[in-house]
């Protein structure tokens, strides 16, 4: 389960920030989570729970924004919404090219906010 070392990598960046505002607990982390970045939203509230659970942020609210696949076609350069990682070996639904797509968004896993008192 990646997610427990995912949860452990964002409560490192949180110390160090709060530790830098002098500030000790965390109240609020907002997530941005890719629909292909294999992250599983559920495994990375359940981690958070376990690994913050009897020190100063328990209680803190973790919120995952799940960020859709878009993706754009390199034959006719238009962007859609995938469905998912299959998207990536469908014809594209514009153009029926079968020749790619770069990810415009859907990979990505980043903390997009942190808060603490
Ligand atoms: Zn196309």
């Amino acid at each position: 389960m990646h997610e427990m070392s995912l949860v452990s990598s964002i409560l490192d960046i949180a110390n160090e920030e709060l530790a830098k505002r002098q500030l000790t607990r965390l109240t609020r982390v907002v997530v941005h989570c890719g629909q292909i970045s294999n992250v599983v939203a559920d495994s990375l509230l359940l981690c958070f729970e376990v690994l913050t659970t009897g020190t100063p942020h328990q209680g803190a609210v973790l919120e995952v924004v799940n960020i859709p696949l878009s993706l754009r076609c390199r034959h006719c350069g238009q962007s859609f919404t995938g469905e998912g990682q299959e998207s990536l070996w469908l014809p594209c639904p514009l153009c029926s090219a079968q020749c790619g797509y770069d990810i415009v968004q859907g990979k990505e896993f980043f903390i997009q906010q942190l808060e603490a008192e």
